[in-house]
């Protein structure tokens, strides 16, 4: 049997140790928050961002958020319906209504068109997934935002490295945006996330939601404001957190690389599509998919067992929201429900070699011609 290959894997360098250690040797007392800032200011500066929170998760992120909007019960908020739970369980246990809408088949995110017929009078925001990297059509959201007064938000917790028309980054063009430092994501501080917004009043609301309520310039000892949230970071995770962001170009550049060696091995085969990148775009390429054409016949199914025979990972596409048993199918929502049943995750990390890449596509190539 040959070596397994896994999905995902975090690149860790004596740099992340490093800071680790010295983290947890020294980062206590009046330095206890030093990489937390750092890592906050790091951070602000790649994507060109105003405000930055570093938080325990991109799930506490999107809470503190929705939070902070009000968002409450009779407040409908519109989201794709391929996505990762984590986008919609916030709006969950916030007692707002999620409403999932199809994807744009090219883009596998939130179809411009089918938001706009989604919205009604209680619509008080729409969270875009940059799903597996790929942008959402960030200038129509922007504009059906405006048009209607509604908060465009973007879960970027798959989409750092990915640039929109105009060399916006992901995350930095809604309202607000928000990141996953998760061991499977491109930076990783085992565990983390980040809230970031231009807007003032907002990263004030979030900021004392974050800390129990506490208000920055409460003079008062122990005394919440209000009743907040408690999602921060922990300086030893910051700490690896900075290291990952002194190597960002090096971590993103390499996950380009790995999904253009795929598009070299497989993309003169007819029947094959995979993420885009629009010119004038860069896909950030966290997670290379390759998606079937109906007519080939090959199922998920088929796809798993040949990965699996070959000791390789391979991750399904998400399932719609709506198909899961805590939600009301939307079977409306096509390409939601018929593009996971012929797609597939490659493996995608940093220290993949490149006769490792040539071994997952020539499993595909084999499933070609059977
Ligand atoms: C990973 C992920 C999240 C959640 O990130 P956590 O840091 O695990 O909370 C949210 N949305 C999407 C699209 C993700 O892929």
């Amino acid at each position: 049997m040959q070596t397994r290959i896994l999905y995902t894997k975090p690149s860790i360098t004596d740099l992340e140790t490093r800071y680790a250690t010295d983290a947890a040797a020294n980062g206590w007392g009046d330095k206890c928050y030093d990489y937390i800032h750092r890592f906050e200011k790091q951070f602000r500066e790649h994507l060109g961002s105003r405000f930055a929170i570093a938080t325990s998760s991109c799930t506490g992120a999107m809470h503190l958020g929705l939070a902070a909007l009000g968002l409450g019960p009779g407040d409908e908020v519109i989201l794709a319906d391929t996505n990762w739970i984590a986008t919609v369980s916030p709006i969950v246990h916030l007692g707002a209504t999620p409403v999932f809408v199809d994807v744009d088949p090219i883009s596998w995110c939130l179809d411009a068109k089918a938001v706009e017929r989604a919205i009604t009078p209680n619509t008080k925001a729409i969270i875009a997934t940059h799903i597996y990297g790929n942008l959402a059509d960030m200038d129509a959201l922007l504009d059906l935002g405006a048009a209607h007064n509604i908060a465009v938000i973007e879960d970027s917790a798959e989409a750092i490295g990915s640039v929109w028309h105009g060399n916006r980054r992901a995350g930095s063009m809604g309202l607000f945006g928000t990141f996953s430092f998760h061991g499977t994501k491109t930076i990783t501080c085992g565990e983390g996330g980040m809230f970031v917004t231009n807007d003032e009043a907002l990263y004030e609301t979030v900021l004392t939601l974050s800390n129990h309520g506490r208000a920055r310039g409460q003079k008062k000892q122990f005394w919440p404001d209000m009743v907040g949230f408690k999602y921060k970071m922990s300086n030893v995770q910051a700490a690896i957190g900075c290291a990952q962001m002194e190597r960002i170009d090096e971590l993103t550049a390499r996950k380009h690389a790995i999904f253009e060696h795929y598009k070299t091995e497989l993309g003169s085969i007819n029947g094959l599509s995979f993420n885009p990148e629009p010119h004038g775009t860069i896909n950030g390429a966290w997670m290379p998919t390759v998606v079937m054409d109906r007519a080939l016949g090959i199922t998920r199914e088929q796809m798993i067992a040949a990965f699996a025979q070959n000791n390789i990972d391979a991750r399904v596409f998400f399932y719609p929201l709506s198909s899961l048993p805590m939600f009301a199918p939307v079977p409306a929502n096509k390409n939601a429900y018929d593009i996971p049943e012929r797609a597939i995750n490659l493996p995608s990390y940093h220290d993949m070699t490149d006769e490792q890449i040539s071994r997952v596509a020539a499993v595909i190539k084999t499933l070609m011609t059977p």
